[in-house]
């Protein structure tokens, strides 16, 4: 029986899961958090039950040894459930990571490298995997990269129209992220529909508080919303998505907005909450219904860049065979599905109304009519669970 510990780090915090292999069951899983601050925090679930510990974390290694404690307190037994390997989610990948890599010092090196490009993630990231190298140093840790399934898209997908030596020399270009989820998805859905995934053209929508849409073909990434960094594409809780950049040069010159200001306007203060003061869809679907014209537009924004791209990616993959909705969005918010698809019955796709009101959470549903040529789908995703398979893989290579 094969157990993968999964590791999700971030600067303060990280959470964890332990996974059965063979059944991909979760057995523990759990978050330690305020590192580093006055009163940390800790949450361990087993077998449902979840056990709190309140007690300072001075860093990383301190927060292994307690999670290592919490194992040994509540179960179960790491002994018992000895992982074979530690997967790691690591933000940034840059255009040297391509897929799960065994982490080495110099695959550490390269992490630490790339925070220039995530300087909000990779560094805890890094922490994270120390710490827990550390903790334990007889089994291979590896890293699963949220770009590195978007490596596969082709030149003109990823390449912005800039001044090409001033892009090369600051590495800027489009990487994407979520690729974890959209691999897991477009994979999910090939298995549900009994298909072969090399055979199919896939449109995936991860609608989570951060929100990006995939085309997939042939079980490879050709395009993403996301670009330089996870503010590209759709409307997100608090983020733009797409706008014209002159905006922000504007308020900069205009308005003498500071960069700190900026970055916190865009991808903190907009989207969602910057258009209606909430980033909750149930909230806003609540207020829109009620007549609230605020809460109707936000909505409205938001679903009009879902088709933009929909009706895009449609086009650069000639034809879907399958579109996949995923994330706390795409999981649970009916409507929201309705519109993003609204119009493209002249390309085959055909939502059946009542499928999608009723579509069952936790469970790969079909939202589509027996008539439309294009299979439309709910898919939970499961980010640790594509991590903990892509490490058992890459620490059995
Ligand atoms: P994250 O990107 O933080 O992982 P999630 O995928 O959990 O986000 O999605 C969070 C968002 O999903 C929430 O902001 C909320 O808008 C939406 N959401 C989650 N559950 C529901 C629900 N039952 N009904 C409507 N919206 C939901």
């Amino acid at each position: 029986m094969s157990v993968v510990l999964v590791v999700n780090s971030g600067s303060s915090s990280f959470k964890y899961q332990l996974i059965e292999m063979d059944g991909e069951r979760v057995l523990a899983s759990g978050l330690v958090e305020r590192i580093g601050e006055a009163a940390g925090h800790a949450e361990h679930k087993t077998a449902g039950e979840p056990f709190e510990i309140e007690r300072p974390i001075p860093n990383h290694t301190a927060g292994f040894r307690l999670m290592l404690d919490a194992f040994a307190n509540h179960g179960p037994s790491l002994t018992e459930h000895a992982p074979v390997a530690v997967g790691h989610r690591v933000v940034h990948g840059g255009a040297r990571f391509f897929e799960a890599t065994l982490i080495d010092d110099l695959v550490e090196i390269n992490i630490d490298d790339l925070s220039f490009l995530a300087p909000l993630h990779n560094p805890g990231a890094l922490q994270g995997i120390r710490a827990a190298r550390r903790a334990f140093d007889a089994v291979p840790h590896v890293a699963v990269f949220d770009t590195a399934f978007h490596q596969t898209m082709p030149p003109e997908a990823y390449t912005y129209a800039l001044e090409r030596e001033t892009a090369e020399k600051h590495r800027i270009r489009r990487y994407g992220f979520h690729g974890t989820s959209h691999k897991f998805v477009s994979e999910a859905a090939a298995a549900y529909l009994g298909r072969p995934n090399s055979e199919l053209k896939q449109v995936v929508f991860h609608l989570g508080n951060g929100a990006s849409v995939t085309a997939v073909d042939g079980g490879r990434s050709v395009d993403t919303s996301m670009g330089f960094t996870p503010l590209e594409g759709l409307v997100m809780g608090t983020r733009t998505g797409d706008i014209d950049p002159a905006v922000l040069i504007h308020l900069q010159r205009r308005a003498g907005l500071t960069t700190n200001e900026l970055d916190d306007l865009v991808n903190k203060r907009s989207g969602l909450v910057g258009l209606a003061g909430a980033n909750d869809m149930r909230d806003l679907t609540a207020r829109a219904q009620a007549g609230e014209a605020e809460a109707q537009l936000a909505i409205d924004v938001y679903t009009h860049r879902l088709r933009a791209y929909a009706g895009a990616y449609l086009a650069q993959l000639g034809g879907a065979d399958v579109i996949s909705f995923t994330a706390g969005v795409g999981e649970n918010v009916a409507h929201i599905r309705a519109a993003a698809l609204r119009g493209l019955e002249f390309a085959g796709v055909e939502i059946d109304a009542e499928r999608n009101e009723n579509a069952k959470r936790g469970e790969i549903t079909r939202i589509s009519s027996d008539a439309s040529r294009v299979a439309v789908l709910v898919v939970p995703t499961d980010e640790e669970v594509e991590i903990a398979r892509q490490t058992l893989a890459a620490a059995q290579e």
